[in-house]
């Protein structure tokens, strides 16, 4: 049975935008050892935006972005869609592209003009080729915490578009919350090591792990509870679902897919993370009481 004490703090947190689908998640929190989270959409604002296109001398900036659009336009990714509306800003003309297939966490591909394209991450187009585009330009872009986006038809590395996510305004002050009160913060992202190393850094996160797939994320969450104990999963996207059901606290952003959701114990309703570190406090007051 529920205790008082929790039925109050529950309705309380309520009020204050953080939404518990149970006590046991909010008592669980006040043992929290370490919390996870993911990067795009949750630590960042998940909208990102291009800044930078480099291209092959025998193919001009247009065609590539309006080649790389196109097939964009078949992916929910939000590097896709930020890719397409910055060809659309540009006036660029999209076609219809053949054979797309959306390959989670790695990237797009599709024919165009009887050419197969490949657009996403350097393992997917071919890392080597992708790390030697243009004397490394990938690299210096992924350090300045740029999402690097590549692309390749049947001569190679076609370009590579760069796209600038910003860190939420709350991402510090809530990492800083936790921290004081003992918690292990990590990072999980598909994204590539120095783009993790960047964002890592400006949040204030202690440790991340960088290029996960979505069950990578799993046993990483898993690991951490070896290691730590109660952990928490903090997340927004359909790849972090299986994460936020695994950790023994999942929480959604409130603004995150619904999958993202329904599978967490937490909902931060409107995307406010410190929150966070106020319901840790609460817990661990509201559990003293209880004892
Ligand atoms: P994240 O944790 O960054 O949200 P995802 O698992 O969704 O990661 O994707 C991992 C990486 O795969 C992305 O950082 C990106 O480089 C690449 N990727 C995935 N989908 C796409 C896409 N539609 N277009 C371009 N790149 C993609
Ligand atoms: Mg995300």
């Amino acid at each position: 049975s529920i205790m008082p004490a929790t039925l109050s703090a529950i309705s309380n947190g309520a009020r204050h935008g953080i939404l518990f689908k149970g006590g046991v998640h909010l008592e669980n929190l006040g043992n929290l050892k370490a919390i996870a989270f993911d990067k795009t959409g949750t630590l960042t604002k998940g909208k990102p935006e291009v800044t930078d296109v480099v291209f092959r001398e025998d193919l001009p900036a247009d065609v590539l972005i309006s080649h790389v659009a196109s097939i964009e336009k078949f992916s929910n990714h939000p590097l896709a869609s930020a890719i397409v509306n910055y060809a659309n800003s540009k006036g660029n003309e999209l076609t219809k592209p053949e054979n797309m297939e959306d390959i989670a966490g790695y990237g797009v591909q599709a024919t165009i003009n009887g050419v197969e394209w490949k657009v996403g991450k350097a393992d997917f187009v071919g890392r080597k080729e992708a790390e030697e585009f243009q004397n490394g330009v990938a690299l210096s872009l992924a350090e300045q915490g740029k999402t690097v986006v590549f692309a390749r038809d049947e001569q190679g590395i076609a370009g590579v578009l760069a796209l600038k996510d910003t860190v939420r305004e709350e991402t510090i002050k809530a990492i800083q919350a936790l921290k004081r009160e003992g918690i292990h913060t990590i990072m999980l992202t598909g994204d590539s090591n120095k783009t993790a190393t960047a964002i890592a850094a400006e949040s204030g996160i202690d440790t991340y792990i960088a290029e996960c797939l979505p069950e990578t994320k799993v046993d990483e969450m898993k690991k951490l509870k070896e290691k730590f104990g109660t952990v928490a999963m903090v997340g927004d996207g359909i790849n972090d679902a299986p994460a936020l059901a695994t950790a023994s606290v999942g929480i959604a952003m409130g603004e995150g897919t619904d999958v993202a959701l329904e599978t967490a114990d937490v909902v931060l309703m409107k995307n406010d993370l410190p929150r966070i570190a106020e319901a840790v406090k609460l817990s661990k007051k509201m559990n003293r009481i209880i004892k």
